[in-house]
């Protein structure tokens, strides 16, 4: 099946006629193309943008409401076909599919939908100076939105909901490695009457079709979630030319365990923390730091729980683990499990491909556990981005702080403890944009999301996306 891009309310194919393979991970075998489109398709979608922006931006924000409400209609009406398709396109369970990022696509658009009739600008009143200040949010214009492959619809339209609530008209590029699901997003945003050219979804690499995004000098701000050195790359070209960034990007997430803890809560979730997605979620807990004194039982209990993870076919209802999304993505989280072994890191469990009968060319994993000997190895301070953890005992609070801050990301962290004050002190000293305390992916979608260092620069999520995608402009009257 090929996909087309998705300009102006009408579905096209690349003025290039250039196309890229679509490959299924769960089988290694190509079942489509996608366009590889070029500067002049970027272009395209740009003019639709800015024809749409007048019109769109002065629409009122309860008629915008209400076609995102709709639009948010039409993904959960289509659940079953957008969680198949994301599954055949990632690799993922259809169950986590249909449970979590379908779900959540449309929970984004309801919410943006119901957030931007809330969102108020402020006024100060000069006082003794006979004047009133207010401050208009003004939509920016045209804006980019670029996502990455692991949740693929997911966070697509965890940016394009609040782009949009707030006016803007939008140039988005979804990841060439999964591109299924925000193709099937333009028939869902006709059907819901989206006004032609407010979304343009345009197909790609990054290289070529999102080089194109970032260097356009009138799309004004770039909402971005990926890989670090991309974050880096897309900053050293905007920046220059002065359009707002968000950057979402890559993490590497302590997860500390203390004695006190809820023991079986926390083994429970510590198991989803490390292996949900195939481990291939920003937020997980990949590395593993245990209070000595339940080392041991932490160790023995833990590899137990994971080699009962049964690694299968995405559509087998009892698979917990499905393929890993490409094969070069197979071979770098492979690279590290040897780099692992070169370190001195023992494989407490996994580490090896597992062979799907039926689907002997798909790129499944075993989810693995790594014992490290420190804290620097690379395998414990690098992304690895996999079924993949390391662990390793602590002593003191003061110790495993230490540890926890030594690396060069800053995206989430998890803390399993009952003891009130040291919950305070730790969450207070932990160099990430989101704690998590006694759980693990809880959202409350009001909340501010991101991360400090290398995870990136801003946070997403509630009044902060609808900031980001605005403009604040003061008035100031004196009387
Ligand atoms: P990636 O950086 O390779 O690609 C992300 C997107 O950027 C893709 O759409 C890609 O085509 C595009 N891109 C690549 N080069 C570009 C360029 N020069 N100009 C414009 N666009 C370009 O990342 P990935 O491999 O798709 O995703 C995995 C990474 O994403 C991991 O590092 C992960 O931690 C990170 N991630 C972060 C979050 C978060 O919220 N912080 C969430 C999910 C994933």
């Amino acid at each position: 099946m090929n996909i087309k891009n998705y300009i102006n309310g009408n579905f096209h194919n690349p003025s290039s006629n250039n196309w890229i393979d679509n490959y299924n991970p769960s089988n290694g075998e190509v079942y489509g193309q996608i366009p590889n489109s070029s500067k002049e398709d970027i272009e395209n979608a740009y003019i639709a943008a800015k024809s749409a922006f007048p019109s769109w931006s002065r629409t009122t924000l309860e008629e915008r409401s209400r076609i995102l409400l709709k639009i948010s209609e039409g993904i959960e009406a289509n659940l079953d076909k957008l969680a198949k398709a994301e599954s055949k396109d990632n690799g993922k369970p259809i169950s986590l599919a249909k449970a979590i990022d379908i779900p959540r696509a449309s929970s984004n658009f309801r919410f943006f939908a119901n957030a931007i009739t809330q969102f108020a600008s402020e006024s100060h009143e000069s006082v003794g100076m006979n004047a009133i200040n207010y401050t208009l949010r003004q939509s920016i214009g045209v804006v980019g939105c670029i996502s990455p492959w692991n949740l693929p619809l997911y966070l697509f339209t965890w940016k394009i909901a609040p782009a949009i609530a707030a006016g803007n008209c939008v140039v988005a590029k979804p990841s060439e490695v999964t591109p299924m699901t925000a193709y099937l997003l333009g028939e869902i945003c006709n059907e819901a009457g989206l006004p032609k050219g407010v979304l343009n979804i345009v197909h790609g690499l990054g290289t070529s079709t999102g080089q194109a995004i970032i260097e356009h000098p009138d799309i004004k701000a770039i909402s971005f979630t990926g890989g670090t050195a991309t974050g880096a790359h897309i900053a050293r070209t905007a920046a220059p030319m002065f359009k707002k960034l968000s950057l979402e990007l890559g993490g590497k997430n302590p997860n500390i365990i203390f004695a006190d803890c809820d023991y079986d809560d926390m083994l429970k979730t510590t198991v989803k923390s490390s292996f949900a997605n195939q481990g291939q979620i920003c937020l997980c807990g990949s590395r593993i730091f245990v209070e000595a004194s339940i080392y041991e039982k932490f160790k023995t209990d833990f590899v137990k729980k994971v080699k009962q993870l049964k690694v299968g076919h995405p559509s087998k209802n009892d698979t917990n683990i499905g393929a890993l999304v490409s094969k070069p993505h197979l071979e770098k989280v492979m690279d590290y499990i040897k780099i692992a072994k070169e370190e001195n890191g023992k494989i407490l469990c996994g580490g090896n491909q597992v062979t799907v009968t039926g689907f002997e060319n798909g790129y499944y994993l075993e989810p693995t556990v790594i014992e490290v000997p420190t804290d620097e190895c690379r395998v414990n301070q690098e992304e690895i981005f996999g079924p993949v953890v390391t662990i390793m005992p602590f002593k003191t609070e003061d110790d495993v702080l230490q540890m926890a801050n030594k690396v060069k990301y800053g995206l989430s962290a998890t803390l399993w403890t009952n003891d009130l004050k040291r919950t305070m002190r730790m969450s207070h000293q932990i160099q990430a944009g989101i704690v998590w305390v006694n759980t693990w992916l809880m959202r409350d979608l009001r909340t501010p999301f991101g991360g400090m260092k290398a995870s990136g620069v801003g946070r997403e999520g509630g009044f902060e996306a609808l900031r980001f995608f605005t403009e604040p402009k003061n008035v100031c009257i004196k009387y």
